[in-house]
């Protein structure tokens, strides 16, 4: 019986997984260390949590001195230190405004409940009409029905669902260069529609996992004026951009916006337990009243322990300088390879460096290629890019760039 093979489900994969799986018997820093002894430098973060990297002592403290006092507790009626603390330091990082904090199990979930709010809140404020979404194409909000049906309708999985999942409006995407033609379509959509619409929701500065496409910072300024314009609400999802990925805090400071609910995820924990929080204002708190949410493991101590601690560990140590000096590595390195003839584009925001192929790269052998360059970097469709812990140096993050030169190089005969 070969359970990996045809027992265990993998992310976006079928059952018999012909696709290679690594088998990781420990990380350490930035490193994984595979069962058939090879290292490889994690470029991924796994998946973009893992901002001070792996086996961190202070993260493991935090954690098992926690699990002597109470690993979980339902938090229904009931409450506790972790969550305490780990509220009030939202409170205080997150934009002005924001200071009402539901916790939620997984950034989909968060993304629910904050799609939830808008609804309770136009509902409860007598326009029932207002029940619909607006998104920029591109967009990734997580794999759950209400998340999966603000996905970009292209590269998403409204055709797999057609009909189960619910119509919202689209706009244009925004681009890096300008933001006025972006600005231009939202408004005219929001002028005519904005009597169905409950709220925007969009993810600030880079769209991730829908393309990362990092753009204009006035498109941020304007979607935040065209909301109140509207009146529809502005939900941000900060899961991939929050705890200093882009290098600000949040996506928003980029264009100094506050937005009406906040999403954050992913890094919260520094990747060591899973959770994620919908973060709102007192206007919206006042008006929805019961928020009709409730996960079992809503503010679990040992994830809320994990969080307070990555969120000291991030600001003891002067993040912002470490991010510009990644920036400018990955842009020194990246940007220049926008001259080989296979790449559409290369672009650099902070600890986030991408490739655009002209064509799609063919995962499992560039990752095997990879893996020899001693690097591990999830390629998908055309992109090649990298998200690495904060806490590389910059040697290992030359190993990474390197890989993927040899990777665009590779293609070129
Ligand atoms: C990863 C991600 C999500 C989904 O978070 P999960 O924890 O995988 O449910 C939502 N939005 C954005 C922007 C993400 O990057």
């Amino acid at each position: 019986m070969n359970i990996e093979e045809d027992h265990i489900w993998h992310p976006y994969a079928n059952i018999p997984n012909k696709v290679s799986t690594y088998h990781v018997e420990s990380a350490d820093g930035v490193h994984l260390n595979f069962k058939n002894g090879l290292q490889v430098i994690d470029g991924m973060s796994s998946w973009w949590c893992m901002i001070h990297g792996y086996n961190n002592n202070f993260m493991n403290e935090a954690i098992k001195s926690q699990i002597d006092k109470v690993s979980h507790v339902m938090f229904g009626g009931l409450t506790h230190q972790p969550a305490i603390d780990l509220c009030k330091k939202l409170i205080s990082l997150t934009p002005t405004g924001l200071d009402k904090v539901f916790f939620a199990d997984s950034g989909s979930v968060s993304v629910e409940v904050s799609l939830k709010m808008a609804l309770q809140y136009w509902q409860n404020k007598g326009y029932q009409e207002k029940s619909k979404f607006i998104t920029p194409r591109g967009g990734y909000h997580g794999d759950t029905f209400g998340a999966m049906s603000v996905c970009d309708p292209d590269n998403g999985m409204h055709h797999l669902f057609k009909g189960v999942l619910p119509k919202h409006f689209f706009v244009e995407r925004p681009k890096m260069d300008n933001a006025e033609e972006a600005l231009h379509d939202l408004d005219s959509q929001l002028k005519k529609n904005h009597e169905q619409i409950a709220a925007m929701i969009l993810e600030p500065i880079v769209q991730g996992a829908g393309g990362m496409n990092i753009y204009h910072r006035d498109y941020l300024k304007g979607v935040r004026h065209l909301c109140d314009k509207h009146n529809v609400l502005l939900i941000v999802d900060e899961i991939a951009t929050g705890f200093g990925r882009t290098g600000e805090l949040f996506g928003c400071n980029h264009a100094d916006i506050s937005p009406d609910i906040m999403c954050v995820g992913k890094a919260l924990t520094g990747g060591y337990m899973t959770m994620a929080a919908a973060i709102t204002n007192q206007n919206i708190s006042d008006t929805v009243g019961v928020l009709m949410h409730g996960p079992t493991f809503m503010a679990n101590p040992l994830s809320c322990s994990a969080a307070n601690a990555s969120i000291d560990l991030l600001l003891k140590n002067d993040w912002k300088k470490r991010i510009i000096e990644i920036q400018s590595l990955l842009a020194e390195e990246l940007l220049p390879l926008k001259n080989y003839e296979s790449v559409y584009d290369a672009r650099v925001i902070g600890a986030i460096g991408v490739l655009e192929l002209k064509k799609p790269l063919d995962m499992k052998s560039t990752q095997e290629k990879l893996i020899k360059y001693g690097v591990w970097l999830r390629p998908y469709g055309k992109l090649l890019y990298t998200m690495p812990p904060f806490i590389i140096t910059d040697q290992e993050l030359l190993k990474i760039t390197n890989a993927m030169r040899e990777v665009v190089r590779n293609l070129e005969s």
